[in-house]
């Protein structure tokens, strides 16, 4: 690695491990960050890219509670399955951890340490609800009741979902415990307290220096400003998770969303130490040139903007975050995603019926970057069939087959270079800037658009320049528009490679070209010419049509679903 090149460090939100991934999650966070990961790599960037299961918390004990199982249980099924998920859809980490091994738990407690030697934690006797039936206190998810602010029932004792506000459990209305329903008691506890509102002075300063960040996560963090900041519990009284490493503390734990990001670190050094490189973690986060950027969706923004940021300002020694994308949430077939009501598309189960890319590319351009979003099965299958297939693919397909049939499945060599054909290389170069302007703007959508008229570009200079014609008449012209055609197909196994990475490299497999098309460099593609009389490889479908029957299963599918949880 050039040591003069940009150093980034990117994380992608840590997947609770009680549940599969779906593809909500995806579009939240892990394919805008897979998408811009890759395409800083083949600017030549020097990418760290790390994420891990978030293990511990109330997500994972109700679940092992509701399937009577231990939490070990549910934390190894679901990482081992989300592990999986993102191989399959191509989410290329360099690292993917996990937050219940022991060199995390260490990472995690000498945080704590550090904050309170520093003084920026403090004990607190506090009351909290107490169940007298089951005998225990009841954090955070719980209890439930109603919301004290849009009133609905239902809402969990950190956050209500239909709202969407972040709630303590003594601010709910006719509170209920989660596990028997009886009505809870408050008792008198002690918990540690982060001295949250000793840094808005230093957040707000810190943020106003951020008028590149999204218009989401901005206006959110203003809010919480206006309100003021309270300092916030990060202990809770329950047997699963990272002890509080306090004598006086036996029993208690780490609130999950304090020890959680602490997480990114982690992942960080086991991603170092299996380098063999220990310290190499370093070069990133105590690296005042290295560029921190936090994928989320923005259900957690309050933690990526404020108590994270406030965590590491505590701290002392590691870089702030640079950027934090928060995306909008994407429903399905018009109703909210809910894992409760089973009303999700699960990762693992898309897998075994179709292809990752036609759902990376659907995420892409359907990207709840600024609202909401909507995924159909309908509108999948259009994308799929009328822009992949009818487009790139039949780009690809109509200039290979041609070149099969004409001129021996090789490169024929270019005559003179008429007007259109010299256009199509100074298009290339404006793809090229447009998309990675796009990207670096974290506008996936936008960028996979610019690729996706590119191919339509290509097609257009294809169609009039119609060689079909010139084979006849004017061999040597025919050959410059073939030439011309392969060399902008070289050009697009490249520009696809962040957003369609199988079908970039099945491409730059079918053209034969040589090494990989992720060495090659971003700004530099006018360097990448398929040489003359370069023998083609085999050619194949790019992307296969999806039939009408297959989507009407799927949609069976999702409407017949049994409750889970
Ligand atoms: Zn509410
Ligand atoms: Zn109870």
């Amino acid at each position: 690695m050039d040591a003069s090149a940009d150093k980034i460090l990117v994380t992608a939100a840590l997947p609770y491990a009680n549940g599969p991934l779906h593809v909500g999650h995806l579009a939240g966070a892990y394919i805008p960050a897979d998408v811009y990961v890759r395409y800083q790599r083949l600017k030549g960037s020097d990418v760290l890219f790390v994420c891990g299961s978030d293990e511990h918390g109330v997500p994972i004990t109700i679940r092992a509670d509701s399937e009577n199982v231990t939490p070990k249980e549910i934390v190894d099924r679901y990482h081992a399955l989300m592990k999986k998920g993102f191989q399959g859809i191509g989410v290329g980490f360099d690292n993917y951890s996990r937050t219940s091994l022991p060199l995390h738990h260490k990472i995690a407690q000498d945080f704590f340490l550090k904050l309170n030697a520093k003084g920026f934690i403090n004990e607190q006797s506090v009351q909290k609800y107490f169940c007298a039936t089951c005998g225990r206190f009841l954090p955070d998810r719980y209890i439930e009741g109603e919301c004290p602010h849009c009133h609905r029932q239902g809402a969990r004792g950190d956050q209500c979902e239909s709202c969407g506000r972040w709630l303590e459990p003594e601010q709910l209305i006719a509170p209920k415990c989660k596990i028997c329903n009886s009505v809870p008691e408050l008792r008198t506890t002690r918990h540690w307290y982060f001295r949250l509102s000793q840094f808005q002075k230093q957040l707000e300063q810190w943020q106003a220096s951020k008028p590149d960040w999204k218009s989401n996560v901005r206006e959110f963090c203003s809010g919480w400003f206006k309100e003021g900041l309270k300092d916030r519990s990060i202990t809770r009284d329950i047997d699963w998770g990272i002890p509080v490493p306090l004598p006086e503390a036996e029993g208690k734990v780490l609130y999950v969303w304090f020890d959680a990001p602490i997480g990114y670190i982690s992942s960080s050094v086991e991603w170092a130490e299996n380098q063999g490189d220990s310290n190499r973690w370093q070069d990133y986060w105590f690296n005042p040139r290295a560029r921190l950027v936090h994928f989320i969706g923005k259900d957690n923004i309050v933690f990526h903007a404020i108590v994270w940021p406030a965590t590491l300002m505590a701290h002392g020694g590691f870089i702030l975050p640079a950027q934090i994308p928060a995306n909008e949430f994407l429903n399905i077939e018009g109703e909210k995603i809910s894992t409760s009501r089973n009303w999700a598309i699960w990762l693992h189960e898309y897998l075994e019926v179709f292809p990752p890319d036609p759902l990376r590319y659907y995420i892409e351009i359907n990207a709840p970057e600024n609202k909401d979003a909507d995924f159909t099965w309908k509108d999948f299958q259009t994308r799929n069939n009328s822009e992949l297939a009818d487009i790139l693919g039949n780009l690809v397909n109509r200039s290979l087959s041609f070149a099969e049939k004409h001129f021996e499945a090789k490169v024929p060599p270019a005559g003179n270079l008429s007007e259109a054909d010299r256009s199509v290389l100074t298009t290339i170069n404006e793809a090229v800037t447009r998309i990675g302007a796009a990207l670096e703007e974290f506008q996936t959508k936008r960028a996979v658009g610019e690729l996706m008229d590119l191919a339509r570009f290509g097609n257009k200079y294809f169609n009039d320049s119609a060689p079909w014609s010139s084979i006849k008449s004017d061999r040597v012209r025919c050959a410059s528009t073939l030439n011309t055609t392969l060399q902008l197909l070289a050009s697009l196994a490249v520009l696809m490679d962040p957003f369609l990475p199988f079908s970039a490299e099945k491409l730059w497999r079918m053209l034969n070209a040589p090494g990989s098309h992720r060495d090659r460099r971003w700004y530099n593609l006018s360097s990448l010419r398929l040489p003359d009389h370069h023998p083609l490889g085999k050619r194949e479908i790019l992307f296969e049509k999806i039939e009408d029957e297959v989507i009407a299963a799927q949609i069976e599918k999702l409407h017949s679903r049994p409750l889970s949880l």
